[in-house]
This record gives structure tokens, sequence and C-alpha cells, in this order.
């Protein structure tokens, strides 16, 4: 028991040990949210990076500092503006749980993050493993993290079987987790574990041999680095449909709504919908006023949510005297397809006002 004991403390001191050499030679040093480091700044940069890689965070983490420099300029700006900064981003449950936490942060603790792991998982957004990075990165307290490029190492190293989002996976890939964070340049450590699984010990080719681990690595070990992770069990998603009702103006502009939060792409402006299946377009063509030209179909979209897939008919209606059909109000715009709207744009809207640009 105490040999076994103390070959575990070696490997785990070596685990931390190696990967700070290798970090220190190998690892992301220059990454915008690493000069002039704040809790702000890390934060920020973790929620992006929730999802989505680093090559495509970083234009859209510059954009962010440029319109809001201080935690204070996000919590003071609309929800509209925010949103539209994330416009391509995805995941926008995101950006509205940013705008939370500034505004939080900035009223009820006087502009600074909490400093323990705990506090910090009360902020919305932010769960587990990015307080640990937020603790970890611009505080230096020790704190595991085991975001999903964590998972992929450990997994490996550890030859964890079962898909991480299994509860009994994910309790022993934090166990390990917890197990190699270290005591000391905890910072170093968690960018440096990160920057591994992004960059060498990679879902599809891992660089074993350039690879820190590799002397105790079981998957490399046993030549299986492609069953770790386990893979989520197969779940055909449901299948959904909806039609965009887009109404365009003699000038071009269309009519778009805000969408209710929360919910599907809340707080974003998207077109009119008719979902059910009773008021698609070739029911409503009837119903048309004399004199009304016929709907125009554009190609259909295919968009895919966590839970669901989603099919958009999207079809364009000519109208004439717009003013008669429908005022602005706050959460109803005409917008015209090319000009600069301050606000989120769901992908699918995006997409359907480039088409309709390029058909004016
Ligand atoms: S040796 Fe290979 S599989 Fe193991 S941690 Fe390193 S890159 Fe990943």
């Amino acid at each position: 028991m105490a040999r076994q004991m103390t070959e575990e403390s070696d490997t785990t001191t070596s685990f931390a040990q190696r990967l700070l050499a290798w970090f220190d030679l190998s690892g992301r040093h220059d990454l915008p949210w690493q000069q002039g480091k704040t809790a702000y700044r890390v934060w920020l940069s973790e929620i992006m990076l929730q999802q989505t890689q680093v090559q495509t965070v970083i234009p859209y983490f510059e954009r962010f500092i440029q319109s809001f420099p201080t935690i204070q300029d996000l919590a003071c700006a609309s929800e509209d503006e925010v949103l539209h900064l994330w416009t391509g981003l995805g995941y926008y449950a995101r950006a509205r749980n940013l705008h939370r936490t500034a505004q939080r942060v900035t009223q009820d603790l006087d502009g600074h993050f909490p400093r323990t792991v705990e506090a910090l998982e009360e902020l919305p957004g932010i769960g587990r493993s990015t307080a640990g990075a937020i603790a970890s990165l611009a505080m230096g307290i020790r704190a595991p993290i085991l975001d999903g490029n964590v998972k992929r190492v450990i997994a490996r190293h550890d030859a964890v079987a079962g898909w991480p989002g299994s509860a009994k996976t994910l309790a022993e890939l934090w166990r390990l987790s917890e197990k190699y964070t270290p005591f000391e340049r905890v910072d170093d450590y968690t960018q440096g574990v990160m920057d591994l699984g992004a960059t060498v010990c990679t879902r599809q080719s891992p660089g074993c041999t350039a690879c820190p681990l590799r002397a105790t690595c079981r998957a490399f070990q046993r030549d299986e680095q492609a069953h770790y992770p386990g893979r989520k069990p197969r779940k055909t998603l449901p299948e959904r449909q909806t039609c965009f009702l887009i109404l365009q103006r003699p000038d071009g502009a269309v009519l778009l709504e805000k969408r209710p939060s929360p919910g599907i792409w809340g707080g974003l402006w998207c077109f009119p919908e008719t979902a059910t299946p009773e008021r698609t377009p070739a029911t409503l063509e009837p119903l048309l006023p004399n004199g009304q030209q016929p709907l125009q179909a554009l190609d259909s979209i295919q968009h895919s949510f966590s839970h669901y897939r989603l099919t958009i008919l999207p079809f364009v209606m000519a109208i004439g005297q717009p003013t008669e059909v429908v005022a602005e109000v706050d959460s109803v715009r005409w917008i015209r397809p090319g000009s600069d709207v301050a606000v989120g744009l769901p992908a699918p809207v995006s997409q359907i006002l480039d088409t309709l640009l390029q058909q004016q």
C-alpha cells in the first residue's frame, strides 16, 4: 500500500513537472488574454472558449475588449450590443450570462470577481471548470479544471473508460485532475494542460512523440489513443421544421423581431415564424390581399441545436406600404440587408440576409 502511494505521488509530481517544462518551451504565451492579465480578461476569454476554438475566439475577444475595456463598460452595455458583438460565436446563452455576470459583479461585488471557486460558480454561466480556470489563471489559486481538452488528456493518460458526460466517468476525471494539479505555478500548469490538449493530444491525431506525458500514458502504451475519451451514446436527434416569413419592402428592408428571452435564440433578432403545420406559406397564400405577389421560396436551411435539428423554409413576401402593415416598436425593426445592424442575429438569419443582398 505504502509503495503504491509512493508511486502515485511520484507520478503526480512528474505529471505536473513534465507538463510545466513542456509549457515553458512549447506552450502558448502570447494569447491576447494573457497580456495584462486580469480576472475580467481571463473570464471573458474562458466564456468564449467554451465550445469554441482559440483561433475563432481571438478576433471576438479583441472586439469585446475594444468595445468594453472594463467589466463596468460591459455591465452598462445594452443586451443588443452584447449579442451583436457575439453574433457568429453561437451558444448565445453564454453572451446573455456574460452580461448578467458583468452586472452582478459591478453592482453587488464592487467590480471584483470573488476569490473562491464556490463563489465564482454562483455567477451566471460559470461552471466548476470555468471557475477553476479563472481562479488558477487569474488569481494563482490552486483549483483543478476539466474542459474538453483536459478531459481528453487525462482520459488517455489514465485510460479512463466511459463517456465524460456520464456522472461516474466525470467524477473520476475530476478526481484525477485534482490529483495532478500542482501547488506551485498553478497558472502555468492550467494553461499548459489546456495547450497540450489543444495542440498535441488532439482529437484526431495525437502527436504522442512530442508529448511530455508519453512515458506514463496508458493509451499511448496500448496504442489505444482513439478509444479515449469514450464516445457519447448515439441518440437520433428529433427533426423539426419551421417557416420564416420574410416581409420585404420595395427598398429591400426586411422585418425582424426580437425573440423572447429565455428561449431558443433568446434576445436575438429573427424573421417572423410560422411553425405550426396549418400556417405554412401554402395555406397563407390564399389569404393574401388581391394583387399581392406570390411568395418567393428561398433554399431551405438546416440548423442543428444540441437537442434537435431544425429545417428552415424561408419565404419572401414582397409588400408595398410598410408603415400600414407594421410600425417599428422596441421589438420589431426594418433592417436592410448589408447594413451594419447593432443587434444579435442567429446564423440562419445572417445567411438569409446575405442571400437577399446578393439578389438586389
Ligand atoms: S502520449 Fe499521446 S495520447 Fe497520451 S497524453 Fe500524450 S498525446 Fe495524448
